[in-house]
């Protein structure tokens, strides 16, 4: 690496304004790079559901902006505790959180608008341009056109796709389809905090025959329920209606606190949806077009590891960027820094999410064995910026 003053890029254009864009967007605009994100939504709206941010992510956050985590944590809710339910409200264990003690920052909780708005408020507000749909691009030795569907193009010295799991940069650079349906169908809202029956600081899970369902406390006044449930069919319902009555089909036999939640939240407000991910990939960049955040590796939420290390994803590019010395070799290690390390979670991530679900006992410890086992964990959590140790690969081959 060399110590440089001036990036590899002037001008950058990254598709997608989620977490993973405005991230990166934060971080390249910090060294003097002239970054603009692109959204095909026509508004920020109040969208999404709960996201947990862990030590790796919000250390790497901070990086690209200190004191951005202060202002998350005021607006969303530290977990204290984890625990465990059947799906008629006994409870099995409740464990203590062990992030704060070991890796130095507490499990954070937040609604993934508020972490949306709290992230594009770092940024000006002409660099975020709504309602323009990235559908194609071409590069050259020099530079990459990208197209938008409302007849717009932009000159770039690099297109980053940061445009989520169903990632239209991704299909156009690699081709590779679907994302693949990993046998479970989820429903997720934002409601209002409701402390009978979810305590402050506290994470709730609760396991049913081929269900599950988490309840997280969002902050300011709001809670999120997330249903799952292992489902061969990913058909979605065709109205809002038709998939609340589902959900309710689906935990019928669930504690009626759960159901007379699920039944009180406005249809409109539950997200529908397929557990999908897609097999690793070996290379992300092509010529001056590289991808980030899902749009790179999707995974399976299993783990919790979807928005942070899409942060660590921002983190190092606009690393790489900053101290290689030209574009090729800094996309070059941008993909060594990052490919084997999120190869590993995704790998995880769809395994633990095929073993959740199993009623029996001994599949259950296996499960959480997967996600506690603490050497894994210390090498997930304790990704640090400030350390060159966090470059270390985990020691297992991935298989997926
Ligand atoms: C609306 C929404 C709500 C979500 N809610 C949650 C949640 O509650 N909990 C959770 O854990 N994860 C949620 N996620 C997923 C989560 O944000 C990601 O798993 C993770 O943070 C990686 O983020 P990302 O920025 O790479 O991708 P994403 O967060 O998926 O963001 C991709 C962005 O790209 C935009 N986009 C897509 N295609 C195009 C295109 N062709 N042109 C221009 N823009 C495009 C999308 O509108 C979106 O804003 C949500 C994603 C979205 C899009």
């Amino acid at each position: 690496m060399r110590e440089t003053s001036k990036p590899v890029v002037k001008k950058v254009a990254i598709i997608g304004a989620g977490p993973g864009g405005l991230a990166t967007a934060i971080a390249l605009r910090k060294q003097g790079i002239d970054a603009h994100v692109y959204d095909k939504a026509k508004e920020f709206r109040p969208v999404g559901a709960g996201v947990g941010l862990h030590p790796n992510g919000l250390r790497c956050l901070d990086a690209i902006k200190p004191g951005i985590v202060y202002i998350l944590k005021r607006s969303g809710c530290q977990v204290d505790k984890v625990t465990l339910k059947t799906s008629t409200g006994e409870t099995i264990r409740t464990n203590e959180s062990t992030m704060m003690r070991k890796y130095g920052q507490a499990t954070l909780t937040i609604w993934w608008w508020r972490l949306q708005q709290i992230l594009a408020s770092e940024l000006p507000a002409e660099v975020i341009h709504l309602n323009h749909r990235c559908i194609d691009f071409e590069q050259n030795k020099n530079s990459v056109i990208t197209q938008f569907e409302n007849g717009k193009t932009v000159e770039s010295d690099l297109l980053i796709g940061a445009d989520g799991v169903n990632s239209t940069v991704r299909e156009i650079l690699i081709g590779d389809g679907q994302p693949r349906y990993l046998g479970s169908m989820s429903w997720r809202a934002v409601v209002n905090y409701q402390e009978e029956l979810l305590p402050p600081n506290e994470v709730i899970v609760m396991n049913g025959e081929k269900t599950i369902l988490f309840l997280l406390n969002l902050g300011e006044g709001d809670m999120y329920w997330g249903a799952r449930k292992l489902l061969p069919d990913s058909t979605l319902s065709s109205t809002f209606a038709e998939a609340k009555s589902r959900v309710l089909r689906e935990f019928t036999n669930w504690m009626e606190p759960v159901r007379e939640m699920i039944a009180k939240t406005d249809p409109e407000r539950i997200l529908e949806g397929p557990i999908c991910d897609r097999l690793p990939l070996k290379q992300w960049s092509y010529g001056r077009v590289t991808l980030l955040g899902d749009a790179a590796h999707p995974m399976a939420p299993s783990v919790g590891q979807g928005t942070n290390t899409t942060f660590e994803d921002a983190y190092e590019l606009a690393e790489c960027l900053y101290n290689f010395p030209d574009l090729q070799t800094a996309l070059t290690n941008y993909e060594k820094r990052r490919i084997q390390r999120t190869e590993v979670i995704q790998t995880r991530s769809a395994e633990g999410e095929k073993r959740y679900y199993q009623p029996n006992q001994q599949t259950n410890q296996q499960s959480q064995q997967l996600f506690e086992e603490e050497e894994f964990q210390d090498w997930l959590y304790d990704y640090d910026p400030k350390s060159e140790s966090r470059l270390k690969p985990w020691k297992e081959t991935a298989v997926v």
